[in-house]
């Protein structure tokens, strides 16, 4: 007996390979690799530069602004 596999269809892989490209919220372009925080999307690029980044460096102080604006947004804090 002759057996038929079932092939997936093209359009089956392809949706499974490529995902829709989202807005990255710290560089702002759409990257096909990164990570969801939340609803918020992180390309793996800025993800890497956020780890790798010291505490005491410029740029790390301005990703946790970044951060902040995006997990905090505008709160009127009464101190
Ligand atoms: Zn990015």
């Amino acid at each position: 007996m002759a057996r038929v596999e079932r092939k997936l269809r093209t359009d089956e892989l392809e949706t499974a390979q490529t995902a829709p490209h989202e807005t990255c919220i710290i560089c702002g372009e759409q990257q096909e690799m990164g990570i969801h925080i939340g609803e918020k999307y992180l390309c793996l690029g800025c993800e890497r530069k956020i780890v790798n980044t010291e505490v005491e460096n410029k740029l790390y102080r301005t990703y946790v602004k970044k951060m902040r604006q995006i997990f905090f947004p505008v709160r009127q804090i009464k101190s």
